[in-house]
């Protein structure tokens, strides 16, 4: 089913990304559907390679990530709750994650973690990396943890994490932690991606909301200020009562009868306070079912992920018209030289573009 005439095009973007080398043997239609199988059944070769192909593609063109999603069928398997976690280098989200993970995971829960690492770009597909404070946690069977390193990716979190969290749905995985670390709108973009996001904190004295943009207190669910022990206890309690009460003036939400957000002090090193955080999440998830918020929710962030998409494409496609593309270095130039203003360009553009017959 797929396009063979791409094959060429397929060949020469991969000296560039050598997993695409194994994406062209896999255009047989049965190796992706053998794929495929492998991703439904947790086969955690399979899903790390589907997982490759899928991060591979290029923004305005998912190709492979197509043909490989024309595989599953959408709506087949119960969604799993994704869950965002955010903080700062150090504050302890790998040393949470585990305990939070392994304790499910013991459970019976099927737990997936994609650790987005904004920092790092060179240790692809290493599973350990600097993720060894997960060590319990890659160690259960019914545990995943895959690093995504980012590079240079604009906001810290790949365009493509959606497409990444919708195998590990295929996957059957219960449970979908996304973790990113505090840099550039990577926050934001992971709050887009899941249903219930944590900020983790660490503790501080002083009075200063210690460097967290306000902004992203408005996506987050929960704040864990975490460390509440030993000599960082009676900081960490302090910090914490400095964030509920901030967040109490400055958090507007329509749904503040849930109680959200809350502020829990905890360590995780100890695993003090996990279990009531994982209450927490569960409360509120079954709060915004109830409520309504849930569905409404996915619903927008699936419009949010679609327009994102369609843009990317519709960009690309008229970039890829030499005409178009002609058009436009012009233009600019003429910007430039100051021979047209910016919104006058910008009109005169899509009327030639228009004219081109290419767009109704
Ligand atoms: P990450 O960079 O946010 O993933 O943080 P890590 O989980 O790697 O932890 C960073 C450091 O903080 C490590 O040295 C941990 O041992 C330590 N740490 C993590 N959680 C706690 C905690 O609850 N209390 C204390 N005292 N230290 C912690």
């Amino acid at each position: 089913e797929f396009p063979r005439e791409r094959l060429g095009y397929a060949v020469q973007r991969c000296s560039a990304i050598p997993s695409l080398l194994e994406f062209v043997d896999l255009m047989e239609p049965n190796k992706l559907e053998a794929l495929a199988d492998g991703v439904r059944r947790r086969d955690r070769r399979d899903l790390s390679r589907a997982i490759t192909i899928v991060e591979s593609a290029r923004k305005e063109d998912r190709a492979e990530t197509a043909a490989l999603f024309s595989k599953f069928r959408v709506g087949n398997r119960k969604e799993a709750l994704r869950i965002g976690i955010s903080g700062a280098p150090g504050v302890g989200k790998s040393t949470f994650i585990n305990r939070l993970g392994t304790t499910l995971a013991d459970q019976g829960v099927n737990i997936a973690v994609l650790a987005v690492d904004p920092t790092s770009e060179k240790n692809r597909g290493s599973i350990l990396g600097d993720k060894t404070r997960m060590a319990d946690l890659i160690g259960r069977n019914n545990a995943y943890v895959r690093p995504t390193p980012t590079g240079l990716s604009l906001g810290g979190v790949p365009e493509n994490a959606k497409d990444t969290v919708f195998l590990l749905e295929q996957a059957g995985f219960d449970v979908v932690i996304v973790e990113t670390t505090g840099v550039g709108q990577s926050e934001i973009s992971v709050a887009n991606l899941t249903d219930i996001f944590l900020l983790l904190i660490a503790p501080a004295g002083g009075d200063e909301l210690q460097g967290v943009k306000r902004g992203i207190l408005e996506f987050a669910d929960i704040v864990v200020v975490n460390k509440h022990d030993g000599d960082l206890k009676e900081a960490a309690s302090s910090t914490a009562a400095e964030y509920a009460s901030s967040m109490n003036l400055h958090v507007k939400r329509k749904e503040l009868s849930s109680g959200h957000p809350k502020t829990l002090a905890i360590s995780a090193m100890l695993g003090k306070g996990v279990d009531e955080v994982w209450r927490e999440i569960s409360d509120l998830a079954d709060w915004r079912k109830a409520n309504g918020y849930w569905a409404t929710k996915r619903q927008s962030q699936e419009r949010h992920w679609f327009r994102r998409e369609v843009q990317s494409a519709l960009i690309a496609m008229l970039e890829r018209s030499p005409a178009i593309s002609a058009m436009i270095g012009e233009m600019e130039a003429r910007v430039l030289n100051g021979a047209i203003d910016r919104h006058r360009a910008v009109e005169k553009l899509s009327m030639l573009i228009r004219k081109q017959r290419l767009f109704e």
